[in-house]
C-alpha cells in the first residue's frame, strides 16, 4: 500500500471537503490543543429568520422592515442579508443618500434625507439614543433622526452539527474550546450552552476580539496550536493571528476564504475535528 505522506494527507483531506493550504498546517494541525468559534455563521447557519417586528411612534410593521431593508441594502453581514431576504422587495437605491457599515454595531445611512441607524444596544447607547430592550435573541435596533423607531428581533439556527463538532474535537486531543461573539450576553450564553462551550465572550468589538483571543492562546502549551474559525465578517483580524485560520467555504466572505490556512468546503465544524484526525495519522506514517 501507498504510505499516506505529506501530500497524501492534504488529498485525504481534501476528499472530505477540508481544504488544507499546505504541509505545514498539516503539522500545525497535529499539535492542536485549542479551538476558538466564531458564531454567526461558524457554529450558527448565518441565516437569521424574523422572529419580532416591533415599531414604535404610529409605524406599522412593514414600514419598520422597510426601514431596516433600507439601511441594511448594502451590508453584506448575515443580519443584513437575513433582512433584505425578509423585506423580500426591490430596493430603489436613489433613495439612500449614504451608508456606512460600522463593525461590531451595525450601519448607519442616510435614506429620504433621514439619518437612520441600524444595529445593537451598544449601537443605542453609542449615539444616545432611547431605546426599548425587551425582546429575546439578536435584536436590530432602529433609530430615524435620533429617535427611536423599534426592534426586530431575529433567530439563527444552531448548525445540526455543531454539538456533534465539539465531542469530536475533545476526542481529537483539544483541551479548551471557546466562542467569541459580537452578539449580546443572552443570546451567546443560549446558543454556547446548546451547544456545549463553556468558555463564551460576548458583546466584542472586531479588536476586543482579538484581545479575547490572545487571551486564550496562552492556555496552550508552548508546542500546542491554537485554532479560530471564523466566516471573516469582523473577525478577519482573528483569523490572521491563529495558528490555523479556518473559514467556512460557502458561508465565508472572500477574503477570508483567501487568507484563511483552512477552508471547510462543507461549512460543517466537525470537519475541523476530521482534519486533526487525518493530520495525526499522516505524521504517523511520514515521520
Ligand atoms: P458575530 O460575533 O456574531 O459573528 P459580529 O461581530 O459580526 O457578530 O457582529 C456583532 C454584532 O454587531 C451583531 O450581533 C449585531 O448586533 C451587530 N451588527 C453587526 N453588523 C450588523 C448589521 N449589518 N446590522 C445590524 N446589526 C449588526
Ligand atoms: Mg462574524
Amino acid at each position: 500500500s501507498i504510505p499516506l505522506g505529506f501530500f497524501g494527507g492534504i488529498g485525504a483531506a481534501s476528499k472530505h471537503g477540508i481544504l488544507i493550504k499546505g504541509g505545514n498546517y498539516l503539522e500545525a494541525l497535529k499539535n492542536a490543543e485549542i479551538a476558538v468559534f466564531d458564531k454567526t455563521g461558524t457554529l450558527t447557519e448565518g441565516i437569521f429568520k424574523v422572529q419580532e417586528i416591533t415599531p414604535m411612534h404610529g409605524m406599522n410593521d412593514n414600514e419598520l422592515l422597510e426601514l431596516a431593508a433600507y439601511a441594511e441594502s448594502h451590508s453584506s453581514h448575515p443580519i443584513g442579508v437575513s433582512i433584505l431576504k425578509a423585506y423580500n422587495t426591490p430596493i430603489d437605491y436613489d433613495r439612500i443618500q449614504s451608508y456606512e457599515n460600522l463593525p461590531g454595531y451595525g450601519v448607519r445611512a442616510v435614506i429620504d434625507g433621514k439619518k437612520v441607524l441600524a444595529g445593537n444596544e451598544k449601537l443605542m447607547q453609542e449615539e444616545k439614543i432611547d431605546y426599548i430592550n425587551d425582546k429575546f435573541g439578536t435584536i436590530v435596533h432602529l433609530s430615524v433622526d435620533g429617535i427611536y423607531a423599534g426592534s426586530i428581533s431575529i433567530y439563527d439556527k444552531i448548525k445540526e452539527d455543531s454539538k456533534l463538532a465539539m465531542q469530536k474535537l475533545k476526542s481529537v486531543g483539544i483541551h479548551s474550546i471557546a466562542m467569541l461573539t459580537g452578539d449580546n450576553e443572552k443570546t451567546a450564553l443560549d446558543i454556547a450552552e446548546k451547544i456545549g462551550i463553556d468558555n463564551v465572550k460576548y458583546d466584542l468589538l472586531p479588536d476586543q476580539k482579538v484581545a479575547a483571543f490572545e487571551e486564550l492562546m496562552k492556555m496552550a502549551s508552548p508546542k500546542g496550536k491554537v485554532i479560530f474559525t471564523g466566516d471573516g465578517i469582523n473577525d478577519a483580524p482573528v483569523l490572521a493571528r491563529a495558528d490555523i485560520g479556518i473559514a467556512m467555504g460557502s458561508l465565508g466572505s472572500d477574503a477570508a476564504i483567501e487568507s484563511a490556512d483552512v477552508v471547510i468546503m462543507t461549512d460543517e465544524p466537525s470537519k475541523i475535528a476530521e482534519a486533526i484526525k487525518i493530520a495525526k495519522f499522516t505524521n504517523k506514517v511520514v515521520w
